[in-house]
Formats: structure tokens, sequence, C-alpha cells
């Protein structure tokens, strides 16, 4: 099937951009990557009258690791952050995400904001973004606003930007000391979207107990979501295997994973216990590392 006829713009700069999406309101749609956006106009599941393309706007392109946090602007290739150094020293969570998501030509079009912006519950960014506490750089005309990533993501392909508004930038802080990630994901076929997958950070103090932890879902609820559950059973405890074996069992209290074709809800829910006591035990031993 091919899109209904729309109105195409490519322009240079950002101020044009938001300019058009502001003249236009809920007829307009950005288009980054296009490797959701085209599939969803094929199929005619939206029917925008005007595309905004941004390909051509070189100021959302980027990686800038020179502050304390690391930037990635919105369109930056997915290829590009999984073969950044920066983001393998500052975010290696993200670049081992990204292995995950779909195949290299696919991260070659695709960009690291189009992939949250459509927030897809099966999609491994919106997860990684809540485990490593990402800040949103949003832009509406010339106001802009920050919207920390559990904010960002408000339900089903759903997220607090406004029709008129783009993401800029995504923030990263950096690594606590003594912290720990992992991410683990379980897929038909490598490159499938995912079954479920787990998105885990964790932090030892001194003593080497848990003082902070984050366990952010992939396809285990109606959208991306920690498991304060599973967080608080760890915060405050020292890491042991009946630690993690509880932490597990919250997290599949806290999981309301959807049936599809590939997979029931209740498989998706024991997968979320089982990738969830994996990815803590790798996460652990990073931090003791
Ligand atoms: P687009 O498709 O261009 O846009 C997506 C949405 O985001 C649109 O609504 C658009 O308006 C909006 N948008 C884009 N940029 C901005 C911005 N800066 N500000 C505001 N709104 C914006 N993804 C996964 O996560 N995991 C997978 O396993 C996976 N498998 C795939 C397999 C196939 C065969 C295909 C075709 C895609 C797959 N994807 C997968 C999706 C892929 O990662 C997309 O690249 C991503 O979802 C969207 O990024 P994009 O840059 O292509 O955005």
């Amino acid at each position: 099937m091919k899109p209904p006829p729309f109105e195409y713009h490519a322009p240079p700069t950002l101020v044009e951009a938001l300019t058009l999406l502001a003249q236009h309101g809920d007829e307009a749609k950005a288009l980054a990557g296009g490797q959701s956006l085209i599939p969803v106009l094929n199929f005619r599941l939206a029917r925008p009258s005007v595309i905004v393309d941004l390909n051509r706007i070189d100021e959302l392109i980027g990686i800038d690791a020179t502050g304390p946090s690391l930037r990635v602007a919105a369109m930056t290739r997915q290829r590009a952050a999984e073969r950044s150094t920066d983001v393998a020293e500052r975010a290696p969570m993200l670049a081992a995400a990204l292995t995950h998501v779909a195949h290299p030509q696919i991260r070659t079009r695709g960009t690291i904001g189009g992939s949250v912006a459509h927030a897809d519950p099966a999609a491994e960014l919106p997860a990684v973004m809540l485990a490593l506490d990402a800040r949103f750089r949003l832009r509406r005309g010339a106001e802009e606003r920050t919207v920390a990533a559990g904010d960002f993501f408000t339900g089903l392909f759903s997220t607090a930007l406004e029709v008129d508004e783009l993401l800029i930038d995504i923030e990263i802080p950096a690594p606590a000391a003594r912290s720990g990630w992992a991410f683990e994901e379980v897929a038909r076929r490598h490159g499938d979207f995912a079954l479920v997958a787990v998105a885990a950070r964790v932090v030892l103090d001194s003593a080497g107990a848990v003082s902070d932890a984050r366990l952010a879902y992939v396809n285990a609820g109606p959208g991306p979501f920690r498991s304060a559950r599973a967080e608080a059973v760890l915060v405050g405890q020292t890491p042991d295997p009946d630690l993690i074996r509880a932490a597990a069992a919250a997290a599949f209290e806290d999981a309301r994973p959807a049936a599809d074709v590939h997979a029931s809800a209740a498989y998706r829910r024991q997968l979320t216990r089982v990738l969830t006591a994996r990815a803590l035990a790798a996460a652990f031993a990073r931090a003791a590392a």
C-alpha cells in the first residue's frame, strides 16, 4: 500500500521545521529515519497531510561528550550511536541495547530520537532511557523544556511530546562510581522486536549494599516501565542469589504483558522473572568489578 498524499517539506534549519509544525498543528508529522513512520503511513494508520522531514537539519545530529552528561542529538542514527566510542564509554548499556534494535540496515537510517518519540512498547531504547535516568530536551517554537524519561513515556505509543514540539536531544547522566548495568533480551530471532527485555542499573555503596537500582522493561506492560516493587526489594540490601531471586519475583508481580501471535502473556511474565535475575547478576558483577 502507498501512503495517502501529503505535502512534503525538508527545511534546512530547526527554526523552519518548528515554524512548519506550528503552522500545521496535528495535520503535520515530523519524519526522522522513516523506519516506523513510513510503514505507519503505508498501512494508513496515520494520515498527516504535511510531512516535515528533519534529515537536512545538521543541528539535530551529533554526540557530545564534552560536558558532565552525554548528549545525543535526536537525529543521530542508531548505527552511529552504536559505533560511538563516547557512547561505549559513557553509556555502554545504550550501545549494547542498540545491537538488538532491528538490523544494521534499519539502524543506519533509524534515529535515536525517532525510536524514543515513537514509544513502541516493544522498542529497546525507551527502557534504556528509563534505566539511565535520561532527560529529554524538547522545543516548541522558541520555548524549550526538559522532561525526565519517567515523565516522557506516557503509555502505548504515547509520549509527553506536543504535536508541534520536537525532541532536540537526550542527556544521559554520567554513571555513578560502583555502578553496574546489564541489558538482557529474548526475541524469536536476533533483530526481531523483543518478546521481553530488561535494562538494569545498580549502584553499590562503600559497604557493598545497593544504594540505587533501576529496572526498566520492554514489552512487559502497555509501555516502558520501571518495576517499583523490584527496585524497593533491592535498595539497602547486600546482593546475593536470594536477593536476586526476590527482586525477580517482585518484577514478575509488576509485569502486565500482553499476548500476541509471538508469545502468551504468561510466557512473557515468566521471561520477566528470568531476565531480571540474569540482568541483576551481570549488573552486580560489573558494579563489584
Ligand atoms: P520515524 O519512523 O521517522 O518516526 C517515528 C515517529 O517519531 C514519528 O511519529 C515521528 O513524527 C516521530 N519523531 C521522529 N523524530 C522526532 C523528533 N526529533 N521529535 C519529535 N518527534 C519525532 N525498533 C526497535 O526498537 N526494536 C526493533 O527490534 C525494531 N525492529 C524493526 C524492524 C523493522 C523491519 C523495521 C522497519 C523497524 C524496526 N524498528 C525496531 C523500528 C526502528 O528502530 C525505527 O528506527 C524507530 O522506531 C523509529 O526511528 P526513526 O528515526 O525511523 O523515526
